[in-house]
């Protein structure tokens, strides 16, 4: 009710947990907070990749949450949004999904497998794409993610012990990882070009 906000981004291996105060601290809570109701909001985070920002009521939010692109299931995200925000550059298709102010959250991983559902080379142009791209593009995004996160799901007590970093949907990953190997849509082989300095795998058969 403050209006004081704190902003958390997780990154690799954060993870946020309600403890009663007296339980221990794990070996890698880094913060606690404590709650009004006897209990601490701690964060834990193996790999100390995380951020927090504490802005107080009225003190301007310095997270960069504000510039964050749209959300990947909000209905904001259309082929026509993604057309406005690529059409002019001659960035790859492949750096548009990778910028944050374009849509929030896709990393490298899910950007190869959602190219490779719209059958899309990562190395395309934006300024390339024709508008059945965008729309591929637009209902790939959601669906890529939403399968993905399915596929991660995790019981309440494995979140607790930090098995959510297993990453258990691995196994249903079509390319990112894979070139070399045949393409799981047509046998070809899947090749690896480096963009930007990220590594992306694709079909040439498959994506133009
Ligand atoms: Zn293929």
């Amino acid at each position: 009710m403050s209006g004081d906000r704190l902003t958390v981004h997780l990154r690799m291996t954060g993870a946020l947990t309600v403890e009663p105060q007296a339980a221990p601290a794990g070996r890698h809570t880094r913060a606690a907070f404590s709650l009004s109701g006897g209990e601490e909001l701690r964060y834990e985070d193996v790999r100390r990749l995380g951020k927090m920002w504490f802005a107080k009521n009225g003190e301007e939010d310095r997270s960069g949450i504000a510039a964050l692109g749209v959300e990947p299931f909000d209905a904001a995200l259309t082929p026509l949004y993604l057309e406005n925000r690529g059409k002019n550059g001659k960035k790859s298709v492949k750096s548009m999904l990778l910028d944050q102010s374009v849509v929030a959250g896709i990393g490298n991983i899910y950007a190869d497998e959602i190219l490779f559902a719209a059958n899309i080379r990562p190395d395309k142009p934006c300024n390339a794409l024709t508008e059945g791209e965008f729309a591929r593009l637009a209902k790939a995004i959601p669906e890529r993610l939403d399968f993905f996160i399915g596929k991660n799901e995790i019981s309440f007590e494995d979140y607790l012990l930090g098995k959510g970093k297993e990453y258990r949907n691995t196994p249903y990953l079509q390319v990112y990882g894979k070139a070399g190997t045949p393409c799981p849509a047509c046998g070809e082989t899947l090749r690896r070009v480096v963009l930007g300095g990220r590594s992306s795998v694709f079909c040439p058969r498959c994506q133009k």
